[in-house]
């Protein structure tokens, strides 16, 4: 077991926000991430405008919350940072719409770092380029701030034009409250890759696919698509609640012994070490060498065909139907997901 850590944390004391005193922030978008910054900064002290389309349907809840409102390229000519929270996809677009206001000692600071590292957006050598991002959802970022608490974030510098890019960062992570929980320090290469290899092969891929064999099995096999349901899909809730609160111990030790021996023997028939090295370092290989990422741009540039086709086809997946039909009649962990449900309205997208 590994028992130090690799990498550097910091908390609120590594972070001083009169740094962002004379500082103004331009928050462009203002979806899961971007209510979340603006907000939180504006309430640090921080002087905030967010960056938001003239049509948007968010200008009003901005403007509600108190917030100023100006086109994304006025309020990124009048910042001293300008944070990139619109989906990555258009993150090119919005950049040559604002690269104007980026004056030498500016800073452009993003969430993700998808379209530095793979050179979608080239921002001149004399602006700061970093990133601070939370490891949570925008609603999340949000709540625990009003709490007096906050997520962990990551914090990275790709380009440091002002020799204080990074002091500048934990400055915005403590305004926004990450420096409260703790921030880590990564780079723009690692947050990418490891982001992307586990969104792909583990966190929304490969728990998807093992969901959806485990259920053509058993309905294959004669069994009640309800009982498929339940047990291959419905429960593993549980089961990763139970990894999120103590680790694999905490779940193995909440199990029967039954379930604990026959994980620990049979989870290799399924994925077994081979075959399944073989397709994540495949995976891996298509992030590190950019094919993965040279076909999601080009999907983006030719109005998403195969997205929307596979999209079309997740949707029409018998358990799909089934998972519906199941919470209507019962109700499956409605208490817990209420509460996010309530808070997620909040965050409306304006597109
Ligand atoms: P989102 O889709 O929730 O919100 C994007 C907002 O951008 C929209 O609400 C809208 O206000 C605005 N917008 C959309 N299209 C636009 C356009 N063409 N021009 C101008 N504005 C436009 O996005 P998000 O999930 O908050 O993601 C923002 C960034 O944060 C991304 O880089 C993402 O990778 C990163 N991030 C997201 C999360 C998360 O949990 N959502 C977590 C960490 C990092
Ligand atoms: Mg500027």
């Amino acid at each position: 077991m590994a028992d130090e850590f690799t990498t550097t944390v910091y908390y609120d004391d590594d972070a001083d926000e009169s740094m962002l005193d004379d500082t103004t922030v331009a928050v462009l978008g203002y979806g899961s991430q971007g209510h979340a910054h603006a907000l939180n900064l504006h309430e640090s002290g921080v002087d905030v405008i967010v960056g938001l389309r003239e049509n948007s349907s968010s200008r009003a809840d901005a403007e509600d919350a108190g917030l100023t409102v100006k086109a994304p390229d006025v309020a990124a000519a009048e910042a001293d940072i300008v944070k990139m929270l619109v989906p990555d996809t258009v993150q090119p677009a919005v950049y040559e719409a604002i690269s104007d206001g980026l004056e030498a000692g500016d800073t452009l600071q993003f969430a993700h770092g998808f379209n530095i590292h793979y050179g979608q957006i080239e921002p001149p050598e004399d602006v700061n380029v970093t990133m601070v991002a939370p490891k949570s959802p925008g609603h999340l970022v949000r709540r625990t701030y009003e709490r007096g608490e906050g997520v962990p974030g990551l914090v990275a510098i790709y380009q440091d034009a002002t020799g204080d890019a990074k002091e500048q960062a934990l400055a915005y992570a403590k305004a926004i409250g990450c420096t409260r929980s703790g921030v880590i320090e990564t780079t723009f290469q690692e947050e990418t890759e490891t982001d992307l290899f586990g969104e792909q092969a583990v966190l929304c891929g490969g728990v998807t696919e093992l969901m959806k064999q485990g259920y053509e099995t058993l309905v294959d096999a004669g069994y009640s698509p309800e009982m498929a349901y339940f047990e291959c899909i419905n429960e593993v809730k549980l089961i990763v609640d139970l990894i999120y609160e103590g680790g694999l111990m905490e779940m193995w030790n909440s199990v029967s012994d039954t379930a604990e021996y026959g994980g620990l023997t049979r989870g290799e028939y399924v994925v077994d070490e081979d075959v399944a090295r073989e397709g994540m370092e495949q995976v891996l290989e298509e992030v590190q060498n950019g094919e993965f990422a040279r076909e999601w741009i080009s999907e983006n540039q030719t109005n998403r065909p195969s997205y929307k086709q596979l999209r079309q086809a997740e949707q029409e997946h018998d358990a799909e139907g089934v998972g519906e039909r199941l919470r209507e009649a019962v109700s499956l962990g409605q208490s817990e997901s209420d509460e996010k449900e309530n808070t997620e309205e909040e965050v409306t997208a304006d597109d």
